[in-house]
């Protein structure tokens, strides 16, 4: 087979799993049956696991599956290292053809991967599911979410599209551009757009969670915003340096205003409440914007120290791949 062909034959679903002992069950027969799919497609299928310092039984689970079915491959995180590196380890392995990221709960639809593949085939490298409604998260999360897709718009100098998450299909090469960017302050969302090529959307109905619980609390989902923010803009840095210079013309101007006042009316400069507020307002200020370059400092020496992004404990190759592409 030569090897362009080969990289249109091929497919691998991407499943990140931490603690979805509960979810993976339900969500194995389709999983399942979006393979055997993909193969009715002509494809040749791959499913595979990446455990991301599971706790449950995940671990056990997984194994069960590749047992069961030789198209499993299987790889297990030293620890946790969170989804996104998680999801960079999964993409890291997949060496033939594409790659469709799919939720481990459940909320993303593995029925649609025929849809997904079609526009591949078009010629499409980024093939997105766009959320159109999401059904069981909470009115908090779906406002928040709604809130970070818009400001992260305005403020990437790259696109991060709208109520999308990491349901997609990667193309060969969109797989071997991801692949080049080794930054340590992963926001894949934002990585995704930064690659450019072709990209199209595919609506879906994204469904409540199979069981278990998100691992996103508000406290996780907050400082993943300020991840996104950070490393996609550097729009921060500048406000602070124009609220920085807001308040020094207002200074300015009231100080010019106390001078006068004092010649014309000899007005004496009233007292302590006054000078509190402004001392209190310009060191709050200041340690705000302090606190700003702090966030991109910390990241920046997260990045210096040049760790790798995961590391693996166990990899174990899907059975059953080589031996049907012959
Ligand atoms: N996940 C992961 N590592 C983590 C947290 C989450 O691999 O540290 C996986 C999780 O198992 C699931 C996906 O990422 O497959 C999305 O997580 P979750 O459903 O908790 O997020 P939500 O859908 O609530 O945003
Ligand atoms: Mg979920």
């Amino acid at each position: 087979m030569d090897p362009i062909a080969e990289q249109d034959r091929c497919i691998t679903l991407v499943v990140a799993a931490c603690d979805e002992a509960e979810a993976l069950p339900v969500l194995w027969p389709r999983l399942r049956a979006a393979l055997d799919m993909a193969e009715r497609d002509g494809l040749v299928a791959t499913l595979l696991f990446v455990d991301d310092g599971s706790r449950d039984g995940t671990w056990s689970l997984l194994q069960s599956f590749a047992r069961e079915d030789a198209r499993v491959a299987l790889l297990r995180l030293s620890r946790n290292f969170g989804k996104e590196a998680a999801l960079t380890a999964g993409l890291d392995q997949v060496t033939c053809g594409a790659a469709l990221i799919l939720d481990a709960d459940g909320q993303d639809p593995p029925e649609l991967l025929p849809q997904f593949v079609a526009r591949w085939r078009e010629g499409y490298d980024d093939v997105r599911g766009v959320r159109i409604a999401r059904e069981g998260e909470s009115w908090f999360k779906r406002v928040s979410a709604h809130l970070f897709y818009r400001l992260m718009g305005r403020l990437s100098a790259t696109p991060v599209p709208r109520d999308t998450g990491d349901f997609r299909l990667l193309s060969p090469r969109a797989l071997a551009a991801l692949r080049q960017l080794r930054e340590r302050q992963r926001f894949m969302k934002g990585l995704f757009g930064w690659i450019g090529f072709r990209a199209i959307e595919v609506p879906y109905q994204r469904a409540p969670r199979l069981g278990g619980r998100s691992k996103f609390s508000v406290w996780r989902l907050w400082n993943f915003a300020l991840q996104g923010l950070t490393s996609f803009s550097t729009v921060p840095l500048r406000v602070a340096t124009y609220v920085g210079l807001a308040t020094a013309l207002l200074a300015f101007g009231f100080g010019a205003w106390v001078v006068v006042r004092a010649l014309l009316w000899g007005d004496r400069v009233a007292g302590w409440p006054s000078l509190m507020a402004v001392i209190l307002l310009l060191g709050g200020v200041q340690l705000m914007a302090l606190g700003m370059i702090g966030e991109y400092l910390g990241r920046l020496y997260e990045e210096a120290k040049q760790r790798p992004l995961y590391l693996v404990d166990t990899w174990q190759p899907a059975m059953g791949v080589s031996s049907r592409q012959q």
